[in-house]
């Protein structure tokens, strides 16, 4: 026995029967750990997802040897997180998380538990994980390790706590939210008592961090089932986390082309939409100013007006306040900002909308339109998809004539303005705004002579010299 590790030994239950094919470097890992007298297992989501017929995203390895045994056994490790036990170990220039198996402390603060306490037993580590499909472990000689009837809930589909769920949200208040995650990306139901205690204890969420919620919204918001939104309001969630979706959820949209709150609007808009994380969170705060834009007519319709522009700036409220990444957040601000943009069909107006909103956002604004339509009532649908397609056509043609639609592609540059004498870099600027503007009416005009005439025009009629003139 090493000093300090444990052997293999402890009694555990398991279905020897059960046979999973470990990817070959899970394997080599698991050996040598087994070989050296520790045990070891593949465990948590790799076997809830191998047992589920699905390909998992990582394998995490739980032992019984200790960080710095592990660190002995393999040639490249990283020091991950040494003091909560977990190396990971470089194989081949893949990464496996290599836990000891431990006892979790209360979950103060952010990712991990405020005490560590490792344990020779693997039934202890496996009773602090969240859920019973995530509280399994495999290994060749062992087989599955299932001692709370994961795989039967797996079956089943339901997501429950291993053990006493309050008990369970009391030490890690994201347990809760990670509930209706795991129910939105398997398709499962959350069992009662777990939602129960959910209900109740959801107020804890507000200690939980900004970085931790974030991912699994995302990773809700990305799953085949994003309506699972609505169960993070009934169970309380949202009004801790996202208040703005609750008030989304409890207005009303007295208006013939809607024919749901705005919450249920929205969360049909999201499943109208692949699950990509800018589309799905663009459709989750396309219309998050509406509670507040809301008017109502003598007639009793209510309108929305200003509410893209307002969204946005909500929208980018929430990205601070959640953590996000600045490209996130640029990229659904946009997206909310002129979702409800509608230009006259032509291609001057259409290359106008392309300037003003940003051709990267582009090719999205169109899935986001046809989400948006389809999750309202069917009043004028036809005529609205009908308009979509054909303001993509033209947004194609556009892009096939490569016309110009930016400073950058215009013939003529900074440097040639110069050169006709203008110092000032802001009547540059504004010099080449006009020539985009008038290229922009017609692609035909984006001929260095045509540009540059138009330049000397501007200037015998403007003269250039009267900035400076202004300035003394
Ligand atoms: P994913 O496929 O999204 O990575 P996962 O099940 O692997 O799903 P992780 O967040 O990577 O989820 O966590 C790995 C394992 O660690 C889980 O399966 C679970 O056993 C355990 N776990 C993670 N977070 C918690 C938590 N907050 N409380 C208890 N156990 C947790
Ligand atoms: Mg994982």
């Amino acid at each position: 026995m090493k000093s300090g590790g444990w052997k293999i030994g402890n009694t555990v239950q398991s279905i020897k029967t059960y046979h999973i094919d470990l990817p070959e470097k899970v394997r080599f890992i698991l050996d040598r750990l087994l070989l050296n007298g520790y045990e070891a297992y593949a465990v948590g989501g790799c076997v809830r997802d191998i047992l589920l017929g699905k390909e998992p995203q990582d394998w995490d390895i739980t032992t019984s040897a200790k960080p710095m045994q592990v660190k002995a056994l393999f040639p490249h490790t990283i020091d991950t997180g040494l003091q909560h036990g977990t190396v990971t170990v470089i194989c081949r220039h893949e990464g496996f998380e290599v836990t000891t198996y431990r006892i979790d402390g209360e979950y103060g603060d952010g990712r991990h538990p405020n005490e560590v306490i490792f344990t020779p037993n693997l039934l202890e580590d496996l009773k602090r994980r969240d859920f019973t499909i995530n509280a399994m472990a495999y290994n060749d000689q062992h087989g599955l390790v299932d001692e709370f009837d994961g795989a039967s809930d797996l079956r089943r589909g339901i997501v429950r706590c291993v053990g006493n769920p309050s008990d369970r949200f009391h030490e890690d208040a994201l347990r809760m939210l990670r509930a209706v995650r795991f129910s939105g990306q398997l398709g499962f139901a959350i069992e009662k008592q777990t939602q129960e205690a959910v209900k109740s204890l959801a107020g804890n969420l507000d200690k939980i961090s900004a970085e931790r919620i974030q991912t699994e919204l995302v990773k809700l918001a990305t799953s085949p089932h994003p309506e699972q939104m609505r169960t993070l309001y009934e169970l309380g969630i949202t009004r801790v986390i996202l208040p703005e979706f609750d008030h989304m959820m409890e207005t009303e949209q007295n208006n013939p082309h809607h024919c749901y709150t705005v919450g249920e609007h929205t969360i049909h808009a999201m499943c109208n939409v692949i699950p990509d994380k800018v589309l799905r969170l663009t459709m989750m705060f396309h219309d998050i100013a509406k509670p507040l834009c809301r008017t109502t007519d003598e007639s009793g319709r209510d309108h929305f007006y200003g509410h893209p522009l307002m969204g946005a700036k909500i929208a980018r409220q929430i990205f601070r306040r959640l953590k996000f990444d600045r490209d996130t957040m640029d990229a659904v601000c946009a997206l909310v900002r002129w979702h409800d943009y509608n230009p006259a069909l032509t291609e001057k107006k259409v290359r106008r909308a392309m300037i003003e909103t940003g051709e990267a956002q582009y090719p999205s604004v169109f899935a986001v339109k046809r989400a948006d339509v389809l999750a309202q009532s069917s009043y004028k649908r036809q005529e609205k998809l009908d308009y979509v397609d054909e303001y993509e056509k033209i947004y194609h043609k556009i892009l096939e004539q490569g016309n110009c639609l930016s400073l950058k592609q215009l013939k003529v540059t900074g440097r040639d303005l110069k050169q006709l004498g203008i110092k000032q870099g802001k009547q540059i600027g504004d010099i080449l705004k006009m020539l985009l503007e008038q290229v922009v009416e017609d692609p035909d005009r984006n001929e260095r002579e045509y540009l540059l005439k138009q330049v000397r025009l501007y200037l015998d009629g403007d003269s250039y010299e009267k900035p400076e003139a202004e300035q003394s």
